[in-house]
């Protein structure tokens, strides 16, 4: 719990939550730390009241379940979307559950997963069922960075067999997003300041690994367009930087799609997004918030049958006394990997 923006965390004892009608309580068997993780430490998130206790990439057990809850019991294996949808507005009727009106978000919302138990809201609508051959560490990071990724690529980004595909920043989120295009046959650029992020990258499947603190200012485009033969297909801005959407809008071919996927907090300044392009190279700029729970089901499919190995991207875990520390330092570096907090060891 951290009373204070940029203060140190501290483990407290509170009273255990209670599921609400429609909600359930999770016992979190791991929980990912994540650079909107340290937003909100920091303050970048307007929805965070203080106290508050991080958290929203967990996976973990049903412990209690509310009374108007018709589908999970006590003892299921879940995870979760990190944006927990409400069931009834516009947006969920139409199936857009990652953009719900009346969203809650564990971890920013209301308290999170860096906790024995967490509170999860409209569970029917928002729990997806763990299978027993995953383990809880991999699949506490398919909630956010995983399925983020994947619908980045897949559904938002089309991606198609043979294109080239530029992925700006390679933390969890762009990592992930690597091995997805590369899965689905694509071929890769990766993009990032540290070698041991391209290194991985590699690993996972980049064709090409590009240095960008080789560049002045961070401008790749050049250097993409030209390993490319023209651009890329599909950019992914996977960082969040207005130097990162630059050259992610930039490094694309006529008629290319750029997937928005890092977040953009107001801290860092607005990107400077240039139109004229957009409009003379017919360029597709579009968002990608998360993923709802009812599409997780070819995704789980592809990592159940090994094309997707989301455990390679867990680098470490910690238990959660080690957590604040970790947090704070996801600021100076994010890091290359996932680290995994355990709060029950
Ligand atoms: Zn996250
Ligand atoms: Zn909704």
């Amino acid at each position: 719990m951290f009373e204070q923006y940029g203060q140190d965390a501290r483990i407290q004892e509170v009273p255990d939550p209670a599921p609400s009608p429609h909600g359930v309580v999770v016992r979190v068997e791991a929980t990912g730390l994540c650079r909107s993780d340290w937003h909100g430490w920091m303050g970048h998130d307007p929805g965070i009241t203080l106290p508050h206790v991080p958290g929203h990439e967990l996976a973990g057990v049903v412990e209690a379940v509310g009374a108007d809850v018709a589908n999970w019991r006590p003892g299921d294996r879940v995870t979760v979307p990190f944006i927990c949808a409400c069931g009834s507005c516009p947006s969920c009727a139409a199936g857009d559950q990652q953009v719900c009106e009346r969203q809650t978000q564990p971890g920013f919302t209301h308290w999170g997963s860096f906790a024995e138990y967490v509170a999860l809201e409209h569970a029917d609508i928002n729990l997806v069922a763990v299978p027993e051959e995953l383990s809880y560490t991999t699949a506490a990071g398919l909630g956010c960075r995983f399925a983020t990724a994947f619908r980045a690529v897949v559904a938002q980004g089309r991606v198609a067999p043979g294109e080239w595909v530029a992925v700006h920043g390679c933390g969890g989120v762009g990592l992930s997003a690597v091995m997805i295009a590369a899965a689905c046959g694509a071929r890769v650029v990766a993009v990032d300041v540290a070698p041991r992020a391209l290194e991985l990258a590699r690993t996972f499947g980049a064709d090409q690994c590009v240095d960008a603190s080789a560049f002045p200012g961070g401008d790749t485009a050049a250097a993409i367009r030209e390993l490319t033969g023209g651009g890329a297909h599909l950019s992914l801005d996977a960082l969040g930087s207005p130097v990162t959407c630059a050259a992610s809008v930039a490094s694309l071919r006529r008629r290319g799609r750029h997937v928005q996927v890092g977040l953009l907090p107001a801290a860092a300044g607005d990107p400077v997004v240039p139109m004229d392009r957009v409009i003379g190279f017919e360029l597709e700029i579009r968002g990608s918030h998360g993923m709802a729970a009812h599409a997780y089901g070819p995704m789980m499919e592809l990592v159940r049958s090994g094309a997707l190995r989301p455990d390679l991207l867990v680098t470490s875990q910690i238990p959660l006394a080690a957590a604040s520390e970790a947090l704070a330092a996801m600021g100076a570096a994010p890091g290359a990997g996932v680290t995994v907090i355990r709060p029950q060891s």
